[in-house]
């Protein structure tokens, strides 16, 4: 008899952009072996959790069959690349996202041992005789995992200086010209190491569309070759490049690539999150973002919100567009079928975000306990109920529907980019948090320290004074983060070197 072992599945959506026939798939494998919910995650990512051992196999081949995959989901590889669904300008979305995807598959790994090991590949019994190499990742692959992003400004949905590659589109009239490139951020950290930190990317010139993949490939390249391998927790690009300088990269940048990136053109982001409820977009077509409360898609006795969305799907022609906050977009409704897909929203009671507080619809935790064997403490199981007692000192002071940032990670690998909230939660232990304040409104600027080690009690007796100041003496349009840096209750951190000062 074996033990009854489970996993987790995550399953590669590049550009967080999936037909209503995959969503019916994932719905399906979620329901019959996984624990009936779906995860939508930080990067534009479906997790089904509780999927049995025996069930693995099954479970992947009907991934595999709805032209899905979980390759490159994790490892030491480049991961999931995330895109702004960008529910308001279709087309280009469509362009944005088309090399986006282009980028996914360019820098896929090329190995054949995932066919082999879940899809009955042919059995692949040594790899150099059956010729089978990486012409980029080589024989041992990066030093650790690697990140992209492709954002659309003004939004930032995608944090892309969390990135450790960014694209950042530049836009003429409407039309693609190419892409800011920003290299170097990342949100990992380890508790009690101040060699390691969260960093933001730095923009470092700018490229045509054709050439994303030639300048994404010699990128890799330079992190595997000089990226750390002796020591993993100092392994990630941001390091690399503060290690041997910012002007160090792109003189070898410009080395492999044989050409020069062009000086970086202006850009500006005013958020990076999601706007919720119905918007047009061109061609007739009409998106629709729902609010999904840290990504958990599950029935629950007063909110189905799991079959409301495979009624959907069942019914729709566009698609499903996985947000960078974990939301939802039933993206590209045709007029003929909103007005079903209205009928079904209604008869399910799913929400748009409008009912909920503006700071609920702006919180984002990771998984944590009880399936990530990494938390320290509870994330997604407990925002929520923490964001209840602040919506009350909130409300108090008139601020219910003043938009602020709030994120909460289960321990320091900030999966849920906690170090870009302008209230940031880490968890250390059960129960305890560090509290981090300060970060920028639209993810320019990172978060600060401000209690070590906290629990509810006293991460809400820190909080309301603060509120309250914030309440009478903030600027008018003034976000809470600025607020907090320009009364000095932080200093703020525009690069992560100082991130422990
Ligand atoms: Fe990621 Fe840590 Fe949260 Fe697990 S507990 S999901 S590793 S941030």
């Amino acid at each position: 008899l074996e033990p009854a072992y489970q996993f987790m599945v995550r399953v590669r959506v590049p550009g967080g952009v999936a037909t209503p026939e995959q969503w019916l798939v994932i719905d399906d494998l979620a329901n019959t072996y996984g624990n009936q919910t779906i995860k939508l995650t930080t990067r534009q990512a479906f997790q089904m959790h509780g999927i049995l051992k025996w069930n693995m196999k099954t479970s992947m081949k009907g991934i595999n069959d709805a032209l899905m995959d979980t390759l490159a989901a994790c490892g030491d590889v480049n991961r999931n690349v995330m895109c702004n669904p960008n529910p308001d300008q279709s087309e280009l979305h469509a362009e944005v996202h088309e090399w986006s995807k282009e980028l996914s598959d360019y820098l896929s790994p090329r190995t054949k041992a995932y066919h082999e090991i879940w899809l009955d590949g042919e059995k692949v019994v040594d790899s150099k005789e059956n010729n089978e190499t990486e012409p980029m990742y080589g024989d041992v692959y990066l030093p650790r995992k690697f990140k992209i992003g492709v954002a659309v400004p003004p939004s930032n949905d995608v944090d892309i200086f969390s990135q450790d590659l960014g694209f950042i589109a530049v836009l003429e009239d409407g039309n693609l010209q190419g892409f800011n490139i920003s290299v170097g951020g990342g949100m990992g950290m380890t508790h009690g190491d101040t060699n390691t930190y969260p960093q933001l990317g730095r923009v470092i010139g700018f490229c045509k569309p054709e050439q994303i993949t030639d300048v994404a490939e010699k990128i890799i390249t330079i992190q595997r070759d000089y990226g750390n391998r002796s020591e993993r927790k100092y392994a990630r690009f941001k390091y690399t490049i503060d290690s041997r300088g910012i002007d160090w990269l792109k003189n070898e940048l410009t080395e492999r690539l044989g050409w020069q990136l062009e000086e970086a053109h202006d850009f500006h982001f005013d958020h990076n999150g999601d706007r919720y409820g119905w918007v047009k977009g061109t061609k007739n077509r009409w998106n629709f973002t729902l609010f999904i409360q840290n990504g958990r898609i599950q029935d629950k006795p007063d909110y189905q919100l799991m079959t409301g969305l495979r009624e959907i799907a069942k019914i729709h022609t566009g698609d499903f567009r996985l947000t960078a906050n974990q939301n939802l977009v039933i993206g590209n409704v045709t007029s003929q079928k909103k007005k079903q897909i209205m009928e079904l929203i209604e008869e399910y009671g799913l929400s748009d975000g409008k009912q909920q507080s503006a700071l609920r619809r702006n919180s984002m935790a990771c998984v944590a306990f009880p399936t990530c064997g990494l938390a320290m403490a509870e994330s997604e199981r407990y925002l929520p109920s923490l964001i209840e007692k602040l919506e009350t000192l909130l409300e108090e002071e008139g601020l219910r529907d003043e938009e602020i940032i709030i994120r909460m990670s289960g321990c320091p690998n900030g999966c849920s980019r906690a170090a870009l909230g302008e209230i940031g939660f880490i968890g250390k232990a059960p129960g305890k948090y560090n509290m981090y304040l300060g970060a920028g409104f639209a993810g320019q600027r990172l978060s600060k320290l401000y209690r070590e080690s906290i629990g509810e009690k006293e991460i809400l007796e820190t909080l309301q004074p603060i509120i309250q100041h914030y309440a009478k003496e903030r600027l008018d349009g003034e976000h809470f983060g600025d607020f907090v840096v320009r009364k000095e209750y932080v200093k703020a951190v525009i690069s992560g070197t100082d991130f422990h000062d």
